[in-house]
């Protein structure tokens, strides 16, 4: 599904997402192309921040991966990141992708404010090469994140979708550097019908959410980790 470059709450500086992952609930999924040239971007940019309040914290972005591989080539999240600073206008970033320590230079001047988010829910890279084949190893997600913590910046990490069946929440937790903020969240399937085909079963949503609640009840509890709920289901 194609996302428009500006949406209520950020920008997307690509049409799909190269990562793919197979719950994706924007359903993004494709090779990631630039909305607009790097000669171009900067005049859709000035229209777009004219129309989001100056301050909101600017998504970048909600829809897509802001670092799957195209950007190396294209560099319009970089493009974009420059003129948020120019402008000091707050930003958030979330991603899967590596690339995101091309610009530690940026991410590490809090002179504007903005918060960087990486994901990871398991160690097991077959499998994660499986749910999202087109994202970086958790491996080389892992060094990139203690690149971000020896950078000082102030890094949280989503596990969304963690897969607790495939990497405990402990093991999970001790792979990563000291994070500001962990949020442990549970693989939601109900954008696609309640059940999601992994591996080599069906997964109905009461399966996983009573997979992610026994999680939790093992875990053990640290001031930095957030447990988040299952969405209800909609009737
Ligand atoms: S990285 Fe995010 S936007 Fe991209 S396919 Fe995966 S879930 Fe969807």
């Amino acid at each position: 599904m194609e996302h428009p470059f500006v949406t209520m709450n950020g920008i997307n500086p690509y049409r799909h997402c190269s990562h793919r992952c197979v719950y994706c609930c924007s359903f993004a999924q494709g090779c990631a192309t630039p909305w607009y040239s790097r000669r171009d971007v900067m005049k859709e940019l000035t229209r777009a921040l004219e129309t989001l309040p100056a301050d909101q914290k600017i998504s970048l972005s909600p829809c897509s991966d802001p670092y799957t591989p195209e950007e190396e080539q294209h560099g319009i999240t970089r493009l974009i990141l420059e003129e948020l600073h120019r402008r000091n206008r707050p930003y958030f970033v979330c991603t899967k992708g590596t690339l995101v320590t091309r610009d530690i230079d940026l991410l590490s001047d809090y002179s504007v404010d903005h918060d960087v988010w990486m994901v990871l829910g398991a160690l097991d890279e077959k499998a994660l090469s499986f749910t999202e084949p087109g994202a970086p190893s958790p491996q080389a997600r892992i060094a990139a994140m203690y690149q971000l913590v020896e950078a000082e910046i102030s890094l949280t990490v989503n596990a969304a979708p963690l897969l607790p069946w495939i990497t405990p929440a402990e093991d999970l937790y001790q792979a990563l550097p000291h994070c500001e903020r962990i949020h442990m969240c549970p693989l939601q399937v109900q954008h696609m019908g309640g059940k999601i085909k992994l591996f080599d079963r069906i997964w109905t949503q009461a399966e996983l959410s009573a997979n992610f609640f026994a999680a939790r009840a093992e875990f053990t509890p640290r001031d930095n980790v957030t447990w988040h709920d299952p969405m209800p289901d909609i009737p």
